[in-house]
């Protein structure tokens, strides 16, 4: 008999739940170095795909690999991303059940390539609409659009998303895709004034100046060069021998018609006004007032943005107050102007990256004549977000990200053990509980209402009078001291292992801990613009940017959500949407820092080993029964085993299942016979069977 294994793709063990030794992290991270020597970057833990950066293209992503996976079962075919992307399709088929694939890993594991790579797996296997032809099409094209525009150089990983993305693909009855529908997180605003050294700004702005002809860029009074440009020059990397530009522009705009977009004109005048947004100068006058020094500058920008030229130039160096119902006009200080200029920056350049993303859903929604038709639709989901992130420096954007992290661990405790628990009520079979942190205690110290953190923040943002980084940090140590995992230079009494700063607070995440500085905290969660500013902008006869900036957020002075209670809501919306569907998991890990092929740096691995909660989930998995199988799936494969099975079994199901495995001599402490499906509980057993199908 034929298997579809070779003696390669053996190399260790393709299933972690097979190890013999499933407690040793030494024994997991060498399994995951032995199989990545030899190109095996995919291992399962059970369902969940564990998946190696390469760093080199590899020759497993072709249409006739794609056709291998097709319908075929996890374990009798080597691990790979399209094993996960087919399961997922057929649960979702078969069982009629939404799905949705969870990405995580670190930047540069490899989270954003999985996730174009499950949609390619669609786009070419999945039937056609035809509604719908073009569907997948747009799909895909969709990418390199929200790439060019929320993609950066960064120093872990040269195509950085700098936002999160969930993605829902919506299939009809006949299981081809007919709609999309995309959410975006956080994107790091700060960004665009603002870059560390040997990262960049996003790729849009190098692409534009790169790649755009010689009129487009005379009519955006733009120079080829990012070296002119103070918001592409701050980390001193203008551009990247990895990609090219000037290539890129060539694929972001044929995608945009893809697509179906017919604002590139107006979208380009945005571009471009950020970029003369950043070269705006001021002076200092000698009263101390603040004038802009490059006036033909603003002249052009005005034009780009559609708005009136002196009143922007007056908004950029003015703040209009309201106190006791009368308006007053009051200069901004040489500083106040440049936060007020790179608040605008980033107002323009957010906004309008939110913008796009609801182009991009109205391109891919639904047609109204498949939604009407009566017929089902099901629907896949696919996060590719921010894994665990533990820099140097931890600041606000951390904390958020890392608050994520600790809502997927909740998300995965749930869904998990409650999935294995009412599995083996189903099947009818004793359940062993299993011992497992729950984090719940850490999601509440961010989040709840009152005394979590992020309450916490709010407060001191909006709190009349003198408040600044410091009395938030003093609010928390006095709400939050004493809290298990809180933990700030004064309350530890110099009892911390590791030093700590008097700006810092730090928290005990399931991961691990992380120093937060608080440097920049409420500035961050305040993200205020200032309402001169807004009142300009919402005049902008450019629509795209009338319709970023409405008219009723001038007018009502209600304070807008701020940005930790933003995240916190539309990532409690997030976790709504995921309980709702069947997970699977992919988990990505990068094997050394230096984005090169071939190099598996242990430390780094083991860190992410941990990070990723792996040993843990091998642990929950192993404690059960390490493999199920439905009773056809496994005659079918074993019956060449056993004569009384072998050619056919004709009687009933569980009758067959109890025949071969008496055959095959399995003990009884060994499985157990479930309504549907058989449970093994050690993995040896199955991998004995294999090896004798493997030698008939
Ligand atoms: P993340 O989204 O996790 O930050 P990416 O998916 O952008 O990381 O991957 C970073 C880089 O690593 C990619 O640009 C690509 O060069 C390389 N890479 C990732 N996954 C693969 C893969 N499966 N095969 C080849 N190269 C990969
Ligand atoms: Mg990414």
């Amino acid at each position: 008999m034929e298997s579809s294994l070779t003696a390669r793709d053996r190399v260790g063990v393709q299933d972690f739940v097979l190890l013999e030794n499933y407690n040793s992290e030494a024994a997991f991270i060498e399994n995951l170095r032995r199989r990545f020597g030899e190109n095996l970057i995919y291992t399962y833990i059970g369902s969940v795909l564990v998946s190696v950066n390469p760093y080199k293209e590899l020759e497993i992503y072709s249409k006739q690999q794609m056709e291998r996976y097709r319908g075929v079962s996890f374990y009798e075919i080597s691990p790979h991303i399209y094993a996960v992307s087919d399961n997922t399709y057929r649960a979702m088929r078969t069982e009629r059940k939404d799905q949705c694939i969870l990405i995580s890993g670190e930047s540069g594991a490899g989270k954003t390539e999985a996730s174009k790579k499950i949609l390619l797996y669609y786009a070419v296997t999945c039937p056609t609409n035809d509604h719908m032809a073009t569907l997948g099409d747009r799909l895909l094209q969709s990418n390199p659009v929200l790439e060019a525009f929320g993609n950066a150089k960064t120093l872990r990983n040269d195509n950085s998303s700098r936002f999160g993305k969930y993605m829902d693909v919506q299939f009809d009855f006949r299981g081809a895709p007919v709609g999309g529908h995309i959410l975006n997180y956080l994107l790091e605003k700060s960004r665009v004034v603002h870059q560390n050294h040997g990262e960049r700004n996003f790729h849009i702005f190098y692409q534009l100046l790169d790649g755009g002809d010689n009129d487009l860029l005379t009519t955006l009074d733009l120079e080829r060069k990012p070296q002119n440009y103070h918001y592409l020059v701050k980390g001193n990397c203008p551009r990247l021998s990895s990609v090219s530009d000037k290539n890129n522009w060539k694929v972001v705009m044929k995608a945009l018609s893809v697509i179906g977009f017919t604002e590139e004109e107006k979208l380009l005048n945005i571009i471009a006004s950020v970029l003369h947004l950043g070269n705006t100068q001021f002076g200092e006058g000698e009263e101390g007032e603040t004038y802009i020094t490059t006036e033909t500058q603003i002249t052009n920008l005005a034009k780009l943005l559609g708005v009136d030229g002196a009143a922007l130039g007056e908004a950029l160096t003015h703040k209009k107050l309201t106190a006791k119902g009368e308006e007053m006009i009051s200069p901004l200080d040489f500083e106040q102007a440049v936060s007020a200029r790179d608040a605008l920056a980033k107002a323009v350049y957010g906004r309008t990256f939110t913008w796009l993303v609801e182009k991009i859903n109205q391109s891919l929604a639904l047609k109204d004549e498949i939604y009407h038709s009566g017929k089902g639709c099901s629907v896949i989901g696919l996060l590719d977000i921010y894994g665990f992130e533990v820099l140097q420096h931890n600041s606000f954007e951390q904390f958020c990200i890392n608050y994520c992290n600790e809502k997927l661990q909740q998300l995965f405790i749930e869904l998990t053990l409650r999935s294995e628990q009412e599995e083996y009520e189903t099947e009818g079979i004793a359940w062993e509980t299993v011992q497992y942190f729950d984090n719940k205690i850490i999601c509440d110290l961010i989040e709840e209402k009152h005394k979590g953190i992020i309450s916490i923040l709010d407060e001191e943002c909006l709190r009349p009078g003198e408040t600044c980084d410091v009395s938030f940090l003093e609010k928390l140590e006095d709400t939050l001291g004493g809290h298990p995992h809180f933990v700030t230079h004064k309350l530890a009494n110099g009892k911390t292992r590791r030093v700590m700063s008097r700006e810092e607070f730090r928290l005990l995440h399931y991961a691990g801990e992380v120093n937060y500085n608080i440097n920049g905290f409420l500035d961050k969660n305040n993200d205020l613009l200032n309402r001169n500013l807004k009142e300009v902008m919402c005049q902008s006869d450019n629509q795209i940017l009338s319709h970023c900036f409405r008219r009723e957020e001038v007018i009502d002075q209600k304070r807008p959500e701020m940005a930790a209670t933003q995240f916190k809501n539309s990532l409690t919306k997030l976790m709504e949407i995921l309980m709702s569907k069947e997970p699977s998991y992919v988990r990505c890990i990068k094997p050394n820092d230096a984005k090169q092929p071939g190099r598996f740096d242990e430390v780094l691995v083991r860190h992410q080993v941990k990070y990723l909660g792996l040993m843990e989930n091998l642990r929950v998995r192993r404690a059960g029964f390490a493999y199920r199988r439905r009773f056809e799936a496994f005659l079918q494969r074993y019956k060449p085993l056993c004569p009384e099975t072998w050619p056919n079994w004709h009687g009933r199901l569980a009758d067959g299942v109890s025949a071969l495995v008496n055959h095959l001599g399995y003990k009884a402490e060994e499985y157990k016979l479930g309504r549907s499906k058989i449970f093994i509980r050690f993995p040896k057993t199955l991998f004995t069977t294999e090896d004798a199908l493997e030698a008939k």
